[in-house]
């Protein structure tokens, strides 16, 4: 990057503007050596505006697989043979029990989200009653719904529920998208999300990289979640699962995902933005510094793939010198856990129950560790 061009952008974040197209492509372009400069420099934006606060947010998926959609990325597309949990909605009391134990470790935002193309009215009405038991049952929790295509009505019935939030990813360019899906178009996905917006629900969209995009297509999807106004940013990396049309995409390092995510950050500089799904797989062993970017990750696992524990999640915020944040600030911005679970414990408590406590087992011919446990299966979940 040019002298002096990294303090221009950075500047013009700390004023809540977003970078420039040209600006977003040479953070994109910069060379391995120049990333720890590019991190730093993020890292004062997002300091500015969130301080040193991590908010967790825990995926609860109520349906599983199955999904009538083509998307290419997607394990759950009935177009998938991965192997991940296939199930549909799972009961009321395995709902709870999940979001208890989000709550339990730390999670400011539950994240309630089915595959498919879109709820039917009936699915609508389903999910406004768990998320209007879960308001009630923990008044300072955020809560996300995700739960494909939506229209006006349907929007404003998850509203009133008291759904916070409604998650519905661009997930890339609109010049790219033909090449990930054939059966909706991103023109629909942006319809949703302005559909959210007008019933008053929080806007939840954001991206994957990794998918074959150009540098220009990352650039055009982030500025395009500016324009519906994206309250929260979440950034997938691709997990290439086995059995997905875009299993042979290996074009991300650990470098690039955080030029990318700081990329993203300087476009969205007052904005959540979250790392996603992929940040174990694919930034390793760099994967603490991706909090000095972000002010938002997952606790514990995703919807079909494996995270790192819940543990180690909370340990690497320590480490770094960050915060969990409370769902609601409490006086010292701080939230109390009660004590970590103790993994002989929780194996102990598992096998009285007669859960399968092995854990971690399945990882496919691509190396992506699929979620065995947690809602949906009969082994504990992994916070
Ligand atoms: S619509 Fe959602 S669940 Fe269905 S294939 Fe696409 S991303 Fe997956």
């Amino acid at each position: 990057m040019q002298v002096g061009e990294l303090d221009e952008i950075t500047a013009r974040a700390l004023r809540g503007e977003p970078a420039t197209t040209e600006q977003a492509l040479d953070i994109l372009k910069a060379g391995d050596d120049e990333t720890m400069s590019v991190v730093a420099a993020a890292g004062r934006v997002r300091r500015h505006f969130f301080g040193t606060g991590v908010r967790l947010n825990y995926l609860v998926n109520l349906k599983s697989g199955l999904c009538s959609e083509d998307c290419a990325y997607c394990s759950q597309s009935l177009a998938s043979t991965a192997q991940i949990p296939r199930y549909s909605w799972v009961e009321d009391g395995e709902v709870r029990r999940a979001v208890e134990a989000g709550v339990a470790r730390g999670a400011s935002t539950v994240c309630l989200v089915a595959s498919g193309r879109g709820p039917s009215r009936r699915e609508v009405d389903k999910v406004a009653g768990i998320v209007a038991r879960i308001h009630r049952e923990h008044p300072s929790l955020h809560i996300c719904t995700c739960l494909g295509f939506l229209d006006d009505e349907k929007a404003k019935t998850l509203y009133e529920a008291g759904s916070d939030r409604y998650n519905h990813n661009l997930n890339t360019a609109e010049s790219h998208y033909c090449e990930i899906c054939s059966t909706h178009s991103y023109a629909d996905r942006v319809a949703t999300m302005q559909a959210a917006r007008r019933a008053g629900i929080s806007p939840c969209t954001g991206l994957i990289a990794g998918m074959g995009e150009t540098d220009e297509q990352l650039v055009e999807v982030a500025l395009a979640l500016r324009e519906l106004d994206a309250e929260s940013v979440p950034v997938n990396l691709l997990l290439p699962f086995e059995g997905t049309r875009l299993a042979d995409h290996r074009e991300l390092t650990p470098q690039r995902c955080l030029r990318i995510l700081s990329m993203v950050r300087m476009i969205h500089p007052d904005r959540e933005v979250r790392s996603a799904a992929g940040r174990e797989y694919h930034i390793r062993t760099l994967q603490p510094l991706v909090l000095e970017v972000c002010n938002s990750i997952f606790l514990g696992d995703y919807l079909t793939s494996e995270g790192q524990s819940g543990r180690d999640d909370r340990e690497m915020i320590a480490d770094m010198g960050f915060h969990v944040e409370a769902p609601e600030p409490s006086t010292s911005g701080q939230i109390c856990f009660g004590p970590e679970p103790d993994a002989r414990s929780v194996v102990a408590v598992a096998s009285a129950l007669g859960e399968d406590t092995t854990g971690p087992v399945l990882v496919d011919a691509a190396g992506v560790a699929i979620r065995t446990r947690g809602i949906g299966t009969s082994s504990l979940p992994n916070v």
